[in-house]
């Protein structure tokens, strides 16, 4: 089974690189921030403040989180319940970033993250992929960019996804969110020693899956 890592900050572009490579690989995408967003979402819908750790901890026993593919796209769900979009709403993230850092929540969703991994080949991304949940992965890219070059991604994005954003919002917000998935106690979001640091903020998405795929072809090479 092959294993690729890809990890760094929201907005670097991790999502469509890894779903392309997927694609021409072969290999399954797994998008493990879709996790975290699923636990956020119901913790928010029960009305649990995003300080009350607590209050999140007990939710979790009433969250059943099912992943499954289907024609190269990963759908989750949420007590049987497909949310779609709704966990990319700019709020959905804030919980994400809140939630992710609980031990009880990571531990949470270890599992079913590490057997998708056991069952296909997969190219993964998330925080702690290579740090944490795939420690042996055959290849770990860290992908970064500057803070403006992932916030206009990132408001073009969500813009196409038909929701109402502005620029400084976003880039507000990102900062926010990296800061706590850097700083955090428990598996913060940074690169594994042996990752390659891979710069994307002049790279069109194109540049960027040709440099993953170059990688993986060397380091499955030796
Ligand atoms: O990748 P995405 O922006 O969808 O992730 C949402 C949030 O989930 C991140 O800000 C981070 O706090 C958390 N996350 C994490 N570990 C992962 C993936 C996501 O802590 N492996």
């Amino acid at each position: 089974m092959l294993q690729i890592a890809i990890d760094g900050p929201s907005g670097a572009g991790k999502s469509s690189v890894a779903k392309a490579v997927a694609k021409k690989m072969g290999i399954v995408y797994v998008d493990t921030g879709a996790l975290y967003r699923t636990v956020g979402y119901y913790v928010r819908s029960r009305g649990v403040a995003r300080t009350d750790a607590e209050g999140i901890v007990k939710c979790l026993p009433e969250i059943t989180i099912e992943v499954r593919y289907a024609e190269g796209a990963q759908r989750v769900f949420l007590n049987g319940e497909d949310l779609g979009d709704r966990i990319r709403e700019p709020e959905i993230s804030m919980y994400a970033s809140a939630v992710s850092a609980i031990p009880e929540v990571r531990a949470f969703l270890l599992d079913t993250q590490r057997d998708i991994a056991a069952k296909n080949s997969v190219i993964m991304d998330g925080r702690d992929i290579g740090t944490v949940i795939l420690p042996n992965a055959n290849v770990k890219i860290f992908l970064y960019a500057s803070n403006e070059a992932r916030a206009e991604r990132r408001t073009r994005e969500l813009r196409e996804k038909g929701m109402q954003v502005c620029y400084e919002d976003v880039l507000r917000e990102m900062i926010e969110r990296d800061s706590n998935d850097r700083n955090r106690a428990v598996a913060p979001a940074v690169a594994a020693p042996d990752a390659v640091l891979l710069d994307n903020s002049a790279l069109s998405v194109e540049q960027t899956v040709d440099a993953v795929i170059a990688l993986v072809e060397e380091k499955t090479k030796e």
